[in-house]
């Protein structure tokens, strides 16, 4: 079993890590990543002093997902190292906000760059390397549910119809002109915007995929207001609260996870 946490520096992806090198009852190599290679390898060794490893290896390999050339030198690695379809869960997590500017256009770039196109771009090259019955767990957010955008805009997200190249574009609009998408029913929040292609990108992925005899599940999901260096210390939740639903998901037995295919999830429940 092979499972890929992106982010895991720090915060929730580390929490997630943390968990199963301490919990896991079966045979499973987890792959930690992180941007940046010092901070990810200090994580790192902290975490291997307290692996169980009577049933798990926890491995490190950098990648930085809106760096290209970073996810092709991660692919590459994997493929070598582990082989042709062979991750069987791929988390989701790493994630930005630009707290002080995120109703401001100059936040519309990075955050959507990081939270969304980075997503995506991993997602699609992954994806020929994940085995039969694999899983992919998307970390996304409350805040990008539809009700933050205009009736007009809602319903365009939620079209049945809406192909993944439309929903590229509907992103791509927002960082061409926010203020403009904004006047046209879009939240004016740019994490918002990006959440919301997250969740409705593993919808449509489970949709696009359904024929694929690996029979790949797509799900989304929100981990609660965390204390994080993202949600901030008047944040409620723990980390260890946070990881609750994200985990859930990781090890949800297949056949109902399957059933859910495309769903979002919070607290361990699938929400519309
Ligand atoms: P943190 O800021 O603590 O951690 C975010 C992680 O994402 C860090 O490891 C960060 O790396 C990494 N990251 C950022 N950009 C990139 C990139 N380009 N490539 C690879 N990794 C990157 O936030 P949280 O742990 O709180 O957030 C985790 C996820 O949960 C995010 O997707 C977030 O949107 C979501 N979430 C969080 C909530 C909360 O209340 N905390 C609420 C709802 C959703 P680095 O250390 O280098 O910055």
């Amino acid at each position: 079993m092979l499972i890929i946490v992106t982010g895991s520096n720090k915060g929730i992806g580390h929490g997630i890590v943390n968990n199963l090198v301490e919990n896991a009852t079966k045979p499973t190599t987890i792959l930690m990543t992180s941007r940046n290679e010092v901070l990810g390898r200090e994580a790192y060794d902290a975490l291997l002093k307290k692996t169980n490893k009577e049933y798990v290896q926890l491995h490190y390999h950098q990648l930085d997902i809106v760096d290209q050339s970073s996810i092709d030198r991660f692919a590459q690695h994997i493929q070598e190292v582990y082989g042709d379809k062979s991750i069987d869960v791929l988390v989701n997590n790493a994630g930005y906000m630009n707290k002080p500017t995120d109703r401001q256009s100059e936040s519309a770039e990075p955050t959507l760059r990081v939270n969304y196109f980075g997503t995506v771009r991993l997602t699609e090259s992954l994806l020929p390397l994940m085995n039969t019955h694999g899983r992919i767990v998307f970390v996304s957010s409350t805040l990008g549910a539809l009700s933050h955008h205009a009736p007009n805009v809602q319903e365009i997200f939620s079209s049945d119809s809406l192909t993944i190249e439309e929903l590229n574009k509907l992103e791509s609009d927002y960082i061409s002109d926010p203020k403009a998408a904004h006047e046209h029913g879009y939240s004016n929040s740019s994490y918002t915007v990006s959440k919301t292609g997250v969740t409705t990108y593993a919808k449509l992925m489970a949709r696009d995929h359904s024929n694929d005899p690996r029979h790949i599940a797509f799900v989304s999901c929100h981990p609660g207001w965390v204390k994080t260096s993202m949600g901030g210390s008047e944040a409620p939740l723990s980390i260890e609260d946070g990881i609750q639903t994200p985990l859930y998901l990781i090890n949800l037995n297949y056949s109902e996870l399957i059933s859910n295919n495309g769903k979002y999830f919070d607290l361990k429940k699938v929400c519309p």
